[in-house]
């Protein structure tokens, strides 16, 4: 078998944990059953449902019965987004920040095809949002019901929100507060307490469980405000019908106990794993400019520009040892630059040098330092082959 490109797109999805695959392979064996069946089969299935749902609620400071699964956190961001706001026609407002995943934005497109307003928020050259420009747009819309939204840790550049700033500035506001925090969940602490928060969603395939199970945690009070997103039987008190895969719940509440005991040890090693990653370049003389709040920044994120390189021309080349992001999304067979570093006051050439690195407890000092000097020799190679070229 020819060697696997060390992993470094651990923010894009983390490969699952040992103990995830392992506790999840019965239920995709003899102890499947449906969770919602009366049997004791499905009495199993839904014990152990309930099971995930307590470690993912003891995650983030809430109640087990908080808590709704889902298909992921594009699935949650849709229930909140739409099943709060969608109903309410030209009386309704969604703001959310310039740096939202595209699960905000696209949900927000849609909104506002429905009539519901829709503000965007800049942030500064680093990914920040201030917190008084959040309470200025909540206090300018003239309807009964708002909705701000905010992602926690970005996913390209890794910048932290500051929750509890933001959470203050919106106290006594008619507005209620959503987080995405797809990215931290798990990665960097955060309790729904802290606000408090009202709906906070969440992603399994981030943080070592398997893809295509998420989480929406729904402040007890608020339920009745939400309306599903789709009809069927009843499940999950209705808010989110469909059968529950165990097999994938179980898988993510192994991974959600797991973040509980090892999220600061791991925080400290995957820093660790981007600074000798980082190093690396420096000795080999390469120059480049880290984006993001390097004072409030998720661990073992960079995303880093190198001037004068084209990131997809680099990854491309180096693709065959490192397997790693960048800055520009294809979208339908086009490529555009991404909004995140457009919000930062990139220009569209510099968001083409832009490269995302991502760290986990499964990768190792050598893999990091091993795929800077790829990536360094790559870019040198660029250089020498630039100058070369007559012109
Ligand atoms: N929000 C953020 C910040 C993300 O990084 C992602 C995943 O890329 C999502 C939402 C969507 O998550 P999922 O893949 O679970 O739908």
């Amino acid at each position: 078998m020819t060697a696997r490109p060390i992993y470094l797109d651990h923010n894009a999805s983390t490969t699952p944990h040992p103990e995830v695959v392992e506790a999840m392979l019965p239920w995709l064996g003899h102890a499947h059953a449906n969770p919602h069946a009366e049997h004791m089969h499905g009495r199993f299935a839904a014990e152990a449902v309930e099971e995930t749902k307590a470690s993912i609620a003891e995650l983030i400071g809430a109640n087990a019965d908080e808590i709704l699964l889902t298909s992921g956190a594009t699935e949650s961001i849709n229930l909140v987004l739409q099943g709060y706001l969608r109903d309410q026609g030209h009386d309704a407002a969604l703001i959310h920040t310039a740096i939202e995943h595209k699960a905000v934005f696209e949900t927000a497109n849609a909104l506002r095809e429905r009539g519901i307003s829709v503000r965007v928020i800049p942030v500064d050259c680093k990914g920040r949002v201030d917190p008084t420009h959040v309470r200025g747009a909540v206090d300018a819309a003239a309807v009964s019901r708002v909705l701000v939204s905010v992602i926690h840790a970005n996913n390209e550049i890794g910048t932290v929100a500051p929750l509890g700033a933001i959470s203050d500035a919106l106290r006594g506001a008619r507005a209620l507060l959503h987080i995405d925090a797809s990215q931290s969940n798990g990665k960097i602490p955060l309790s729904v307490t802290e606000g408090p928060l009202d709906f906070v969603s969440l992603s399994s395939h981030k943080i070592g469980g398997p893809t295509g199970i998420g989480a929406l945690y729904v402040a007890a009070e608020l339920r009745q405000f939400l309306r599903p997103l789709f009809y069927g039987g009843g499940q999950q008190e209705g808010l989110r019908p469909g059968t529950i895969p165990v097999f994938l719940a179980v898988g993510y509440g192994v991974a959600c106990k797991l973040a509980i005991q090892r999220m600061a040890e791991d925080a400290i090693y995957v820093e660790k794993l981007a600074e000798a990653f980082l190093q690396k370049l420096y000795a080999r003389r390469i120059a480049f400019q880290v984006l993001g709040d390097e004072s409030a920044r998720l661990p073992g994120l960079r995303s880093i520009c190198i001037a004068g390189i084209d990131a997809r021309d680099l990854l491309d080349r180096i693709s065959k040892d490192v397997s790693a992001s960048t800055g520009s999304a294809c979208a339908a067979g086009a490529i555009r630059s991404s909004h995140v570093l457009s919000a930062l006051g990139l220009t569209a050439r510099h968001a083409e040098q832009v490269m995302r690195f991502g760290f986990a407890r499964s990768t190792n000092f050598v893999e990091a330092e091993r795929a800077a000097v790829v990536l360094a020799d790559a870019c040198l190679s660029s250089v020498t082959a630039d100058k070369s070229t007559p012109a």
